[in-house]
């Protein structure tokens, strides 16, 4: 897998509002994404992950405001700065997202075929109507929908298949980034796993990269290659996966991951983790985790956490780094059983 970055986000700061009520909806995130590498970003409702990916692809609506950061995209294509012409070009060539409610987005009175068409008639001008047919068919068939379906309408297929069909068209001129952004959240457990196992499969033949956002961490650990947990915000947690299901390191991370069933093997007791996010125009002092972390203690209240501390220092140039943002981790403290034996032999 190329170690060049694919998309490479730097101190990017988000707010909604200006000046003094401004809420700082994300601060200071830090991602790198390598070209066909999965990265998944975990986080409850309201964590920041979804303004993220708005902002990192210019989709970011009023009174969302970029205050600080870059984001490049092949290390040259500066996407902050990118006019809109150049956007325009990127957006479906290069850069593909399927949004939360896109299954719905669909018009219910276009068929299909015609919807995917569309993109391929915008994008593709060269391309003739028979052409048009037989890729928008074959991207159907790549996603496990007959091409005969081409001609039905959104209301005849199901939740499952509307979402399929989002996916193809994402994937209708061979973008390099596909960012998804909850798309399987409404559908069954056993729909949700056909269709990550297809994206994951599809992934693997067509080599783009995927910014997967979930709240859920435990399906996120079984298809991503690195995790990034965010709370109220901020970055708490980067890790490769493998580390942040065996090992997490922050206890919020540790706690997502007892909220939900693992897509895969025998089921287990969900915990959840108590009290619900901080509401951003009022985030508690120190740590904003603090009120719901049962491994909390008095510097958690007053002071902020360091941003992500390196906890192997001999991976941090490499992808394996793991990094944190919690007291626990400075080097003056004992680390709780519960977070210590995960961590034994991780690093
Ligand atoms: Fe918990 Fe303190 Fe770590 Fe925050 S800094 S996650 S409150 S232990």
């Amino acid at each position: 897998m190329s170690t060049v970055p694919l998309l490479e986000v730097s101190g990017l700061c988000v707010d909604y509002g200006l000046g003094e009520g401004a809420v700082h909806a994300v601060v200071d995130a830090n991602l790198v994404l390598r070209k066909g590498e999965v990265l998944g970003l975990a986080g409850e409702s309201g964590s920041g992950k979804s303004t993220l990916a708005y902002a990192v692809t210019r989709l970011l609506r009023p009174p969302g405001v970029i205050t600080a950061g870059q984001v490049r995209f092949r290390g040259s294509v500066d996407l902050l700065a990118a006019g809109e012409h150049e956007l325009r070009g990127l957006r479906w060539n290069s850069i593909a997202v399927v949004l939360q409610s896109s299954m719905n987005a669909l018009n219910p009175v276009l068929r299909i075929g015609t919807q995917i068409a569309d993109v391929l008639r915008t994008h593709r001008p060269g391309m003739d109507r028979g052409a048009r047919v037989a890729r928008a068919g074959e991207l159907l068939e790549m996603v496990g929908i007959p091409a005969d379906r081409l001609r039905g309408y959104p209301h005849e297929l199901s939740g499952g298949m509307r979402q399929r069909v989002m996916i193809a068209t994402a994937l209708a001129l061979d973008p390099e980034l596909v960012i998804l952004d909850e798309p399987t959240t409404a559908l069954d457990v056993v729909t949700q796993r056909e269709i990550l196992e297809e994206l994951m499969a599809l992934r693997d033949r067509l080599s783009f990269a995927v910014l997967f956002i979930s709240h859920d961490l435990s399906l996120l650990v079984e298809i991503a290659d690195s995790i990034a947990v965010m709370y109220a915000g901020r970055l708490v947690e980067r890790a490769p996966a493998s580390a942040a299901y065996h090992a997490p390191a922050h206890p919020y991370s540790l706690g997502l991951l007892g909220s939900f069933s693992p897509l895969h093997g025998p089921r287990k007791r969900m915990e959840g983790i108590p009290g619900s996010p901080p509401d951003l125009r009022s985030a508690p002092a120190g740590c904003a985790f603090h009120p719901r972390c049962a491994l909390a203690f008095d510097r958690c209240g007053t002071d902020p956490p360091p941003p992500l501390l390196t906890l192997n220092a001999a991976a941090a140039d490499g992808a394996g780094r793991r990094e944190v943002a919690c007291w626990l981790h400075d080097g003056t403290h004992l680390v709780p059983a519960e977070l210590a034996g995960r961590l034994e032999g991780t690093s």
